[in-house]
């Protein structure tokens, strides 16, 4: 595998991913940014998808670059069609084409149900869901135009959903939320069954509590960090690498054979900890 190179939570092969082009969606914050950095430890090319915050966007593509690989930052709203399009476009034109898509631009807009604007439900549900799949869409197509090239991955293009462990567990004041997630399985799932026989691989990620700024009244204070880790068997709250570092592997042909499947990265928060002591 070549030589490696220290990561913040362990230690990626430099070499993994060389010569695939990779694009991540949300890239200039937390998980997003911790992905894009690893795949470009990897060895990936990588375009970093923001929709504000260009000068984040650009630090990112500076630390990618100084892995010796290319970077680039590219603005599209995920949830509009002709940015989507627009930007696969140009990473072809510019980056000849794209292998890993990271789906993985997401966020929140809390409320109780009675108390849940309908344009707060559709704003998640148009970047949580309606983004991956406009993503997810019109990589399929470059993936299904260039075919599998066996010098650069085993498959013809892999797809890495960001989903979360609300596409399993509900969540109380944030149906909005929850129900993007839960229509990410079963997206992931069919375009997986629907795309596997064109040798393109769909998976997803379900990441529990990590530390980024879309959660950060859970994490910040000492009482509400005593009362997340109640939730985590492994008792410490994830970093953004403990991602990154799963969106690697998965995208890599390591995990060649894996098609469909959600890997939590949760430290066992999807285990039911409340039975470690009754049931
Ligand atoms: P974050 O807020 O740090 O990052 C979200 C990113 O998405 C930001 O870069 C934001 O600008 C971008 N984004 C938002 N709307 C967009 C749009 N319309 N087009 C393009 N980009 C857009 O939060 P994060 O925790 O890094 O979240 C990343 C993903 O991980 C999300 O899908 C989130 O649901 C998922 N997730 C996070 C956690 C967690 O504990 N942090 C847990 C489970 C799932």
């Amino acid at each position: 595998m070549g030589s490696t190179v220290e990561g913040p939570q362990g230690v990626i092969p430099a070499r993994l991913l060389h010569g695939q082009k990779a694009l991540v969606t949300g890239a200039n914050s937390g998980i997003g940014k911790a992905t894009a950095i690893g795949l470009g430890r990897a060895g990936a090319d990588v375009v970093v998808n923001y929709v504000a915050g260009r000068e984040a966007a650009e630090e990112v593509v500076e630390e990618i670059a100084s892995f010796g690989v290319r970077a680039a930052a590219y603005e599209a709203d995920v949830s509009q069609e002709d940015q989507v399009t627009a930007m696969m476009d140009r990473m072809v034109k510019e980056f000849g084409t794209v292998d890993i898509l990271v789906a993985n631009a997401g966020l929140q807009r809390d409320a109780r149900l009675t108390e849940m604007t309908l344009a707060q439900w559709q704003k998640v549900i148009d970047v949580n869901l309606t983004g991956q799949f406009l993503c997810a869409r019109e990589a399929a197509k470059e993936f299904r135009r260039r075919g599998v090239v066996p010098e650069v991955s085993r498959a013809a293009g892999k797809i890495i959903c960001m989903s979360s462990v609300h596409q399993i567990i509900p969540w109380s004041g944030h149906v909005n939320y929850a129900s993007s997630k839960g229509g990410v399985q079963m997206m992931m799932q069919t375009l997986a069954q629907e795309l596997a026989p064109e040798k393109i691989r769909v998976n997803a990620v379900a990441p529990g509590a990590i530390k980024t700024p879309i959660n950060r009244a859970a994490w910040e204070t000492a009482e509400a960090r005593q009362d997340l880790l109640r939730l985590i068997p492994y008792d410490r709250i994830g970093d953004p690498e403990d991602i990154a570092n799963a969106v690697v592997a998965l995208s890599s042909d390591l995990m060649d054979y894996v098609v469909g499947t959600t890997l939590y990265v949760d430290g066992g928060m999807t285990l039911f900890p409340g039975f470690a002591t009754g049931g």
